[in-house]
């Protein structure tokens, strides 16, 4: 399986948690971006068969209609498979009508949105702009025009009690869209709720409001196949999942990360040398040590877990040979089902705490 990430790194305001490469919309650097994005591909992909494409950022959508069209131009590069899931993000208030039409006729199947919460006080404090009723409207606007596999991202322990939470679950629910990523919110240094010495709430507050999530999301028949993840049966994101399988993708753009064949990379997140065509900021092969920790750690992100038979055909070794696990299963905390090892989905939400354990 082998996945592309394009990085568009602009975005027209800057929300107050986020600590991702992203830039202020400017008109003036958008063409030369795009220009520079174009010779990256060119000089780095060798027309393999492509599985998914998604173009994350920063906000893709913040481009006007034209350099949105050019990008896409850009990106029939690619030589993909028929069952292709071509993923966009976008934040509410850039995806115009319009622009619903060019995906469309790009043939991009998946749409990631950026709503974070229906609550207006909550849409405050994370510095978002937009309304319930507009998120209905783009919603409507992508179902019209056959773009039905659609996610939402949500964001919990903000500034919101447990019966807000509750309220955007059931907003959620009214969308009928068949995924939803709802993250905690994680107050990452060098962020504008960091600047501002904001706490976190309180665990326990916390833990209950996953387990609303989880219960909710459950009776409403969305599985959970990842931590932060839920979906309706197959509208789980393939994209993501092969970053959890620890699988081959190249990724395009300022800051972006490729992992292909062992070695990882990373592009540069200085604008200024992106433009200049120097994209290489450092690449390292990584070791069989390091393969196996990271295929364990990313595997048991998801409910499914880590397959020990593919492990083994990997790195001819046993992950019991490897790691100590005995007390974890004897304890019920990590559980091994028709040969895959996953964390017991009770104990899914200590996973940092319950993988420190084992490496
Ligand atoms: S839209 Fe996304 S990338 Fe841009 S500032 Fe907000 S969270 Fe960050």
């Amino acid at each position: 399986m082998l996945s592309v990430y394009i990085h568009i790194p602009f975005c027209n305001h800057i929300c107050s948690y986020c600590d991702f490469p992203k830039l202020l919309y400017d008109k003036n650097y958008i063409n030369n971006y795009l220009d520079s994005l174009e010779q990256e591909i060119k000089e780095r992909y060798h027309n393999e068969l492509i599985d998914t494409i998604y173009i994350g950022g920063g906000t893709p959508t913040s481009l006007s209609d034209e350099e949105l069209t050019k990008l896409l131009n850009i990106l029939t590069i690619f030589k993909t498979k028929d069952s292709l899931e071509y993923t966009i993000e976008s934040n509410i208030e850039s995806l115009t009508l319009s622009k619903i039409k060019i995906l469309k006729q790009y043939n991009i199947n998946r749409v990631s949105l950026g709503v974070q919460s229906f609550n207006p006080n909550t849409l405050k404090y994370l510095n978002r702009y937009h309304t319930k009723d507009q998120v209905i409207e783009v919603i409507n606007n992508l179902k019209n025009n056959d773009i039905t596999n659609i996610n939402i991202d949500l964001i919990y322990a903000t500034n919101n009690n447990i019966k807000e939470v509750k309220e955007d679950l059931n907003t959620f629910l009214t969308l009928d869209i068949p995924h939803l990523s709802y993250y905690s919110l994680i107050i990452e240094d060098n962020t504008i709720l960091k600047i501002n010495n904001t706490n976190y709430i309180d665990e326990d507050i916390e833990y209950n409001m996953y387990k609303l999530i989880n219960k909710t999301l459950t009776n409403n028949n969305y599985h959970q196949y990842e931590i932060s993840n839920y979906s309706k049966d197959n509208y789980e994101s393939i994209h993501n999942l092969n970053y959890w399988h620890n699988g081959n993708y190249y990724g395009f753009g300022l800051g972006s990360v490729s992992y292909l064949n062992n070695l990882r990379r990373s592009n540069t997140k200085n604008l200024t040398k992106y433009l200049n065509h120097n994209y290489l900021d450092y690449e390292e092969y990584e070791d069989k040590t390091t393969r196996m920790k990271t295929d364990l750690i990313l595997s048991l992100r998801t409910t499914k877990g880590l397959n020990l038979d593919s492990f083994y055909h990997k790195y001819h070794k046993h992950l019991e040979s490897v790691y100590d696990i005995k007390e974890l299963l004897k304890d019920n905390i990590l559980i091994i089902k028709d040969n895959y090892l996953s964390i017991n989905p009770k104990y899914l939400y200590l996973e940092n705490e319950i993988i420190l354990k084992i490496i």
